[in-house]
């Protein structure tokens, strides 16, 4: 019989919701993607692109345009100088990048230091590469860190630490402290960091990205990961980046090489056009800012309660006024009877920690948004 790796996954919670949102005709406020279209432009130069000929592999390490263009935003934004030459990967997708930086990174026995709720594609790097996840769960509501507590969870070891912000599924983001702590932490220590950024563009209220590259000591330490598929609004072309300095990029690329070689060409030389415009990505807060208002105006006067989202595009709501329901099964229940759909947030704990807590993606167009409310504030 065949031996399975990874006994214990099944198929995901992403794709398991869609689905059924799909069977049931629900509203799918569940797995995270736009159902709006990217901006008409971007679609044109795509075609372009793809009808002038750029159609070969591309360079392993990426397009050199699209490389210089993201050293470029990473130096304006975060005053963080990246060498588009060796520092700068671009992946298909940031699942790519953040396994590969894993792979890179963790070898049997090495530990790995995961918060929780956690993006569900880091656990099954890290059991591949025969690490041992250390969890430290972050609660409702305001799911901060408690730094000291991380710092007794620090052994000899320890080889890596992933954090994620704007955060997944939480809506929570790291401040300067979070950064300034745990640079603290992996100070003098041999321990790397995932910085999982894929949301730097989707942050609210006059918050500003606490990128890992703005703080030079964890700068030397970090393979941060990006994606434009959610700052562009093209989920499906899966078109990642890995910052990472030269010695790091060097081993990250080794693992890239062989995941995928290289990434669709087209769409590197579209995107590599597309960024020189800022605008294109400094519109993005205000754009998100609205479409998460949008929706909590159109649930202000439900039972539900929540804090509003500082940042990516998930708006995390408490249902524990209306039931005591396993969150699982009301998800499930919501989708079935009400028809509108979302993720359950016990998903993102490997103990499946129940809050009560379901996760809304306000990526959606407003009538959407506004219908879901509408049906949501029945309850
Ligand atoms: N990390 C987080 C926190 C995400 O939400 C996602 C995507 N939804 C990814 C990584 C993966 O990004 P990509 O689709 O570019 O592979
Ligand atoms: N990141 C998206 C989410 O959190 C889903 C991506 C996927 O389906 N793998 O909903």
């Amino acid at each position: 019989m065949f031996k399975s790796k990874l006994p214990n996954l099944g198929t995901t919670i992403f794709t398991t919701m869609s689905a059924l949102a799909a069977e049931h005709g629900a509203l799918n406020l569940s797995q995270g993607f736009p159902n709006f279209a990217a901006d008409p432009e971007l679609l044109r130069l795509l075609g372009e692109y793809s009808t002038h000929g750029f159609n070969q592999y591309a360079p392993m390490t990426g397009v050199r345009e699209l490389r210089e263009q993201l050293s470029l935003k990473t130096k304006k934004l975060y005053g963080a100088h990246y060498d588009s030459e060796t520092e700068v990967t671009i992946s298909s997708g940031a699942t790519e990048a953040i396994f590969a930086a894993i792979a890179a990174t963790v070898s049997a026995g090495d530990e790995v230091i995961v918060f929780e709720p956690a993006y569900d594609s880091y656990l099954p790097a890290i059991d591949l590469c025969g690490g041992i996840p250390v969890y430290i769960t972050l609660h409702y509501p305001d799911f901060q860190i408690d730094w000291d507590l991380v710092k007794s969870k620090i052994s000899p070891k320890t080889k890596m630490i992933i954090v994620n912000t704007p955060h997944n599924p939480t809506g929570s983001v790291f401040s300067e402290n979070d950064i300034n702590e745990l640079a603290k932490i992996v100070a003098d220590r041999d321990i790397y960091l995932v910085g999982d950024e894929v949301y730097e563009h989707i942050i609210f209220d006059g918050l500003s990205h606490q990128s890992l590259c703005t703080n030079s000591a964890l700068k030397e330490k970090s393979f941060i990961c990006g994606s434009f598929g959610k700052t562009f609004h093209i989920t499906g072309w899966k078109i990642g980046y890995c910052f990472a300095p030269k010695e790091l990029s060097v081993e990250f690329r080794k693992i890239h090489q062989y995941l995928t070689f290289s990434t669709f060409t087209p769409a590197q030389y579209a995107l590599a056009k597309y960024l020189e415009n800022e605008n294109n990505y400094l519109s993005i807060p205000s754009f998100y800012q609205r479409k998460r208002d949008v929706f909590l105006e159109s649930i202000a006067g439900s039972r539900f309660e929540f804090i509003p989202s500082k940042g990516s595009f998930f708006q995390n709501v408490s249902y524990a006024n209306i039931t005591d329901a396993n969150d699982a099964e009301y998800a499930i229940q919501l989708t079935k009877t009400i028809g509108v759909a979302s993720i359950p947030t016990s998903v993102f704990y490997h103990q499946k920690l129940d809050q009560k807590v379901l996760r809304f993606c306000f990526a959606k167009d407003d009538e959407t948004l506004q219908k879901a409310g509408e049906i949501l504030s029945k309850l």
